[in-house]
């Protein structure tokens, strides 16, 4: 559990006997959060509740003692960080309405941005779980086949065009059994939290690839996700209502309530160059999750209407988050409208997409007044050539 820039190390506390009233310690000595994500909601506001009071001034003595002890509280700059869970099976969605317009008019100009299913349901495609790589994971350039404009013929090489995708994701609680759906009102049954996701994209590759089948080696390279998972429960205060949805969706994704979050973001964008000038990082984007138009409930009613059956610590990506302001945007394809207009850094140097040795970092974080502030850490990465 992070707190501030320590991490409070639940193992030694479930060890040294403090949750046992709440919870089995195996579950909070596994080495993934999935046996946690399956106890249900119960368990985990058990042992948040029980959390808060060791953590309160003039908490439960015996603790304050055995939190002194080295391996109870850690810096976090001492520390490693490592995917949350063991993630079986990985969704990616498209679910900004300002994201799908932008994209529909660079590669559609003229037409209806949106494609006709696009407000119906929440589009998405299964993505792969074996490249989710943690926070500060370097990523490799990918190759892959691609169609320079005007070519005849496809090549095969590094990518040319990688790009980012700012996202939020959510990890699934104890799931559903296959046949059985989960309705979008028993959503908070069943997801535990988010985190902050990097959806590497190779444009060149994916623009080839992907009809009539959709995303596949354009973005399966590496996927980059925070370490630290926020729980529903935490972010309660910062719960908001969505968009108006027109036209109102069908009766299984008719969510009533207050489903989306506050969320600030922004993507960071750091070359080599500006590494070796000792400059900080340029903020490309800022933005918020609260204006996302299909939200998690929807999302994950509408992945299991079928009767798929979601499993503990899956992980469902929002899709790309982009707003109306300029820089607001989740992807370099975006800002940099399709390579047309570049990014002029500190430095001099233009970018339309990455280089190697840039290192993007995605930043998230709740604050409001009477709220206490909550950070989601980084999803960072900095390319390495192949
Ligand atoms: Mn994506």
């Amino acid at each position: 559990m992070a707190i501030g820039d320590r991490i409070l190390n639940c193992d030694v506390l479930a060890e040294s006997g403090f949750l046992d009233d709440v919870v089995d310690r195996e579950l909070l000595q596994a080495p993934t959060l999935n046996p946690f994500f399956a106890a249900g909601r119960e368990t985990w506001r058990a042992v948040r509740t029980r959390i808060s009071q060791l953590l309160r001034e003039g908490g439960d003595p015996a603790f304050r003692e055995r939190a002194h002890e080295r391996d109870a509280i850690v810096r976090m700059a001492e520390a490693r960080v490592h995917l949350p869970a063991e993630v079986g099976d990985y969704v990616d969605f498209y679910s900004s309405l300002q994201h799908a317009t932008n994209l529909g008019k660079i590669f559609r100009p003229g037409g209806d941005p949106l494609m006709p299913n696009w407000r119906w349901m929440p589009i998405g495609y299964h993505g792969r779980a074996g490249t989710l790589v943690v926070d500060g994971t370097p990523v490799h350039r990918p190759s892959g086949q691609r169609r320079p404009p005007n070519a005849d013929a496809p090549k095969f090489g590094p990518s040319t065009r990688l790009d980012i995708e700012l996202e939020v994701g959510f990890f699934t609680g104890p799931g559903n059994a296959i046949g059985t759906p989960i309705p979008v009102a028993d959503a908070p049954e069943h997801i535990y939290g988010l985190v902050l996701v990097n959806d590497w994209s190779a444009r060149d590759v994916q623009a080839w690839e992907y009809q009539p089948l959709g995303p596949f080696l354009g973005k399966s390279f590496a996927t980059t996700v925070s370490p630290w998972v926020v729980s529903l429960d935490a972010l309660e205060p910062f719960r908001v209502a969505g968009p108006a949805q027109e036209p109102a969706p069908l009766p299984y994704l008719n969510a009533s309530g207050a489903w989306n979050y506050d969320v600030h973001l922004t993507v960071e964008l750091r070359t080599r160059q500006m590494r070796e000038k000792h400059l900080g990082a340029e903020v490309v984007t800022t933005t918020n999750f609260r204006e996302m138009y299909w939200n998690m409930a929807q999302q994950l009613a509408h992945a299991t209407a079928n009767g798929a059956a979601a499993r503990p610590g899956d992980l469902f990506a929002s899709g790309t988050i982009s707003g109306d302001a300029p820089g607001s945007l989740g992807s370099f394809i975006e800002m940099t409208w399709n390579g047309r207009d570049p990014i002029v850094l500190p430095t001099g140097e233009r970018r339309t997409f990455l280089e190697d040795g840039d290192e993007v970092t995605l930043r998230g974080w709740c604050e409001r007044p009477g709220a206490r502030r909550i950070g989601f850490g980084t999803a960072r990465g900095t390319i390495v050539a192949q």
